[in-house]
């Protein structure tokens, strides 16, 4: 790791030097620039700063030269759609859905088009942040309920008020979960389509299932049964293929194979009871389960697995 001169960078920095332009002039990321200076306690809050721009004024080529880059970029939008929304109430968040914009640009055509009210700033006492916030342990959302704003505001006020917003973790410290939030948690997870890298031997039998021109899904949530999971395949019902069919590429490690014994883990016997549950409960429910063993994949050649679909 490059040692960065600590003491010029901040100081460069608090003239106005973008951490883009500082990540030039010493040759790292500008990642790295905002992480170290993080590291340093110097605060990114930019507007905390001089801006290198502040005060002094553009030249008249440079301010044309900008008009002329805006005109080109500027976003073809429905001005008169705009201001009718915005007329009869429409909160912003919906225009700008609507439309296709984002805020500031939202802002920016309703001020041209003469139409922009400030909204009048929402008045939220501290004492009703202490009640709701701190002395309740309500949430931001439900304390937003509570003063009938949103969410947003209330973290805005609580900085404010320099009162600390709880990070989500430490909030819920403590806090025990019904059985059925524990339940529906539980389902959310098994439904979550997480970065799921594919194993070696899962991407091998994928491969083949191409060869073939079987069309199949992977990692997809099979809610017909009562364990519900991600399964590892699944083979739709298809040209050549009669019934569906799901394919569990069973890790030796995890799964517990008997003929490696790779795993002594106490609870294996109920990873082995859950896993022939599921099998028991998917073919009541119509599938075809194939399980197999690492081990086998490993060795496997595109025949063996064409005869093991019954091809
Ligand atoms: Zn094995």
């Amino acid at each position: 790791m490059k040692e960065l001169n600590k003491k010029e960078i901040i100081e460069l920095y608090k003239k106005g030097y973008s951490s883009i332009k500082l990540g030039k002039k010493f040759n790292v990321s500008q990642k790295t620039i905002s992480n170290k200076l993080n590291k340093w306690g110097v605060s990114l809050d930019r507007s905390k700063y001089k801006s290198p721009m502040k005060g002094k004024k553009h030249t008249k080529q440079s301010l044309k030269k900008m008009s002329k880059i805006h005109k080109k970029y500027r976003k073809e939008l429905n001005n008169d759609m705009i201001k009718k929304m915005y007329l009869r109430g429409d909160s912003n968040k919906k225009i700008k859905e609507k439309v296709g914009c984002c805020y500031p640009t939202l802002k920016k055509r309703l001020e041209e088009m003469k139409v922009y009210k400030k909204k009048e700033r929402i008045k939220i006492k501290k004492e009703d942040l202490n009640k709701y916030y701190i002395k309740q342990g309500l949430s931001l959302v439900k304390t937003g309920q509570k003063l009938n704003c949103s969410e947003r505001t209330i973290k805005d006020r609580l900085k404010e008020y320099g009162i600390k917003v709880r990070n989500l973790s430490k909030s819920r410290i403590g806090i025990k979960f019904s059985k059925e939030t524990k339940r529906k948690m539980k389902i959310a997870r098994a439904k979550q389509i997480c970065p799921v890298k594919d194993t070696s031997i899962e991407v091998k039998i994928q491969n083949f299932l191409s060869l073939l021109h079987i069309e199949f899904f992977t990692h997809k949530y099979i809610s017909e049964i009562n364990h519900g999971y991600q399964c590892d395949i699944l083979i739709p019902v298809q040209n050549g293929i009669a019934q569906k069919i799901i394919i569990e590429c069973d890790g030796c490690y995890w799964h517990g194979c008997p003929i490696c014994k790779l795993n002594s883990y106490k609870k294996l016997g109920e990873r082995k009871q859950l896993d022939s549950n599921r099998t028991k409960e998917l073919q009541e429910q119509g599938f075809k389960v194939i399980r197999i063993w690492e081990h086998k994949i490993r060795v496997m050649e595109l025949n063996d697995f064409e005869e093991m679909l019954g091809k």
